[in-house]
């Protein structure tokens, strides 16, 4: 499962990371770091939960 990144669409609220600190990187600044994701299955249900829960949906799944 791969996670793509709308870096522009990041309003930094950091719910993402939250849920799943060590998919999802933070610059300096709260917002996403740019760049597709890949992730590993153990850590599907997880990053699927995080990417969802961004209000800005600023995460895709893609499968
Ligand atoms: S939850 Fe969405 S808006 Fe918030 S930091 Fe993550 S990608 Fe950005």
């Amino acid at each position: 499962m791969k996670i793509i990144v709308h870096r522009e669409r990041c309003q930094g609220h950091a719910r993402c990371w939250a849920l799943a600190p060590d998919i999802f990187d933070l610059d300096d600044e709260g917002f996403v770091v740019s760049g597709n994701i890949d992730v590993n299955p153990q850590d599907e249900d997880r990053a699927w939960r995080a990417a969802k829960s961004c209000p800005e949906r600023a995460l895709t799944v893609e499968k």
